[in-house]
């Protein structure tokens, strides 16, 4: 998929011609405009989201990519249901780098030991369908590890949800580790879009 923050929407508006219908963002106010903007792609959320933003999100996005905590989800349920649209979500795991390497990133995410808890407290919201796991690799030298490790957590969740078997992984910077560890969506930006300026 396609990540157009800080893009225009005239190169979102491109992508989704070019069949790349699939388009992230990570801020909300920068996101509702280009959803307003190119209605034809289908919109997912993938950077941290304050609670009091779940309203303005369940509007536009069809899929939330980086849900991390309980009170997070019983919000976008309650947003959910107010405009009547079904959310597609992705559990965000914060991603530790390799043993030794220190402590966890601070891009956001449950740890991994608290996943399979959320998924379970999401089974009561039937406006949320769990679809699988994101994470962000703390440091290009140790995506490998790190996506093995989100593969690993994965294996885990299908056991219990077969649903939810997506793997939101890989950016231009790891793609070909997010590959090569079985990711189903690349989030990628740059790498498509040209640098930015
Ligand atoms: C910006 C962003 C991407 C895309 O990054 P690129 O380096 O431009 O490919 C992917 N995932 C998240 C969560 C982002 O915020």
């Amino acid at each position: 998929m396609g990540v157009t923050k800080t893009y225009s929407a005239t190169d979102a508006q491109l992508l989704v011609e070019l069949g790349v219908v699939d388009l992230g963002e990570n801020r909300d106010q920068e996101a509702r405009g280009k959803a307003e903007a190119v209605p034809a792609a289908r919109w997912h959320f993938v950077g941290q989201l304050q609670r009091n933003k779940t309203n303005s999100v369940a509007a536009y996005a069809s899929v939330v990519q980086s849900v991390d905590r309980p009170e997070l989800v019983a919000a976008l349920e309650r947003s959910a249901v107010r405009h009547r649209r079904e959310l597609e979500v992705l559990i965000q795991v914060n991603l530790d780098s390799e043993p030794g390497l220190g402590v966890l990133g601070p891009r956001g995410g449950v740890v991994p030991a608290q996943v399979l808890s959320l998924a379970r407290y999401m089974e009561s919201c039937s406006w949320l369908r769990l679809r699988g796991l994101m994470g962000v690799a703390p440091r290009q030298d140790s995506a490998n590890y790190a996506f093995s490790q989100l593969r690993a957590l994965s294996k885990e969740l299908c056991s219990q949800y077969p649903d939810a078997r997506w793997i939101s992984a890989g950016m231009s910077s790891d793609l070909e580790e997010a590959v090569s560890q079985g990711a189903t969506h690349l989030r990628i930006g740059g790498a498509l879009l040209g640098k930015r300026v």
